[in-house]
């Protein structure tokens, strides 16, 4: 399908807090948003950001009691269509009311292809949609990364027992009293490293120095719990396992010792990479690959008429009220734009 004739004011590229938050915005603001959402990193495809993989939000304000990152999103997501958002599905473009229910759980296009050298922008769906837009907010977010060790790829992506979220996974029952272990040393890991500890029997924190990179309450945290055991100057080369993982060959970073141990699950929480690959270059980033900033504190990219918002413009905080407020400032910014271009 093309929608070549089609010139939008306003086109949202992602659907984590940033995208939903700027969307929600700019149907405010009368722009008439057009989102593609994207197909979700999961192994059941749902967009709606890192917050779709992780369970108890408790930091955001307004919930006192706490909400589900899931949920959460799903309300995002339903304020941005109330207002009139529109978004890029396999079928086409749909409102609101042209949608058979209002959940997250819904095929969307991811934006493939991005002409960003002239305005209007192009922009071409992975599932063949294509439009026009004066303006565009790049919310993509960013990504877990892994080893990339052959066998923990081909046991990730057969539920052998390997995940880059603990708190996703972690509750599984093939999880439940076993021996466990989380590669890494930052806050993700211990966090992660710290869940797990309610189900397992035990947790080993695999960390390639002598020293965390966590913050000092996160890392006392760890060493004071009896479940968790550091495993120092180590790094995994290889995992274990046909169809489940049995265990992991590791070596001591310092002399380089081989050895394995027993463990039934394998948890990657070594950073995040932006989501900014499919940009082929046409904005400027950092050396870490998030979309620069031209006017810290604003929205403003290297493009003229292209927005950013979100972990994918933000390695310091990634929260997700820090990424709505982007996308609110993103939403801003480009209605801004957008009337002194006199783009109505
Ligand atoms: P991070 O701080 O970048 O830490 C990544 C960890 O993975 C580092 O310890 C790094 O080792 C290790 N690592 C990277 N590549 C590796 C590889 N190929 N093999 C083995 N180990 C590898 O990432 P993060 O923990 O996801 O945290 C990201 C940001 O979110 C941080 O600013 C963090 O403070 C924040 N955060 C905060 C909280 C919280 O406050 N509750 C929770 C989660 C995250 P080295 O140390 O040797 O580089």
């Amino acid at each position: 399908m093309s929608g070549n004739s089609t010139i939008e004011k306003l086109v949202i590229v992602g659907s984590g807090p940033a995208g939903w938050t700027a969307a929600i915005y700019a149907a405010r603001a009368n722009l008439n948003p057009l989102v593609f959402p994207g197909r979700g990193e999961g192994k059941d495809l749902v967009p709606g950001g890192q917050l779709m993989l992780t369970t108890d939000v408790e930091n955001y304000p307004g919930f006192p009691k706490g909400i589900m990152g899931p949920e959460m999103m799903q309300l995002f997501y339903q304020q941005a269509m109330r207002f009139g958002t529109r978004v890029v599905t396999d079928d086409g473009v749909k409102t609101l009311d042209q949608l058979s229910n209002d959940t997250l759980y819904q095929i969307f296009q991811n934006a493939r292809e991005l002409d960003l050298s002239k305005r209007p922008f192009n922009i071409v769906g992975d599932g063949g949609y294509e439009c026009q837009a004066q303006a565009v907010i790049i919310a993509t977010g960013a990504k877990a990364n892994w080893l990339n060790l052959e066998n923990e790829q081909r046991l990730a992506q057969t539920g052998g027992g390997v995940s880059a979220c603990a708190v996703c996974d972690g509750a599984l029952p093939m999880f439940r009293d076993t021996e466990l272990a989380v590669v890494g040393g930052g806050d993700s890991a211990i966090e992660e490293a710290s869940y797990l500890t309610k189900f397992a029997s035990k947790v080993y924190l695999i960390h390639r120095r002598n020293e965390l990179r966590a913050s000092k309450i996160m890392q006392q945290r760890a060493l004071d719990n009896p479940k968790l055991e550091v495993l120092w100057n180590t790094t995994v080369i290889d995992v274990l396992g046909d169809e489940k993982i049995s265990g992991v060959r590791l070596k001591d970073t310092q002399n380089g010792a081989e050895r394995e141990i027993p463990i039934h699950g394998l948890f990657l929480a070594i950073g995040h990479t932006p989501i900014t690959q499919f940009l082929n270059g046409q904005l400027d980033l950092d050396s870490a690959g998030y979309v620069k900033l031209t006017d810290p504190g604003r929205s403003f990219t290297s493009v003229e008429g292209v927005f950013t918002a979100g972990d994918v413009a933000d390695h310091v905080y990634r929260q997700a009220v820090t990424a709505a407020g982007m996308g609110c400032k993103a939403a801003i910014d480009a209605e801004r734009w957008l009337a002194e271009k006199g783009i109505d």
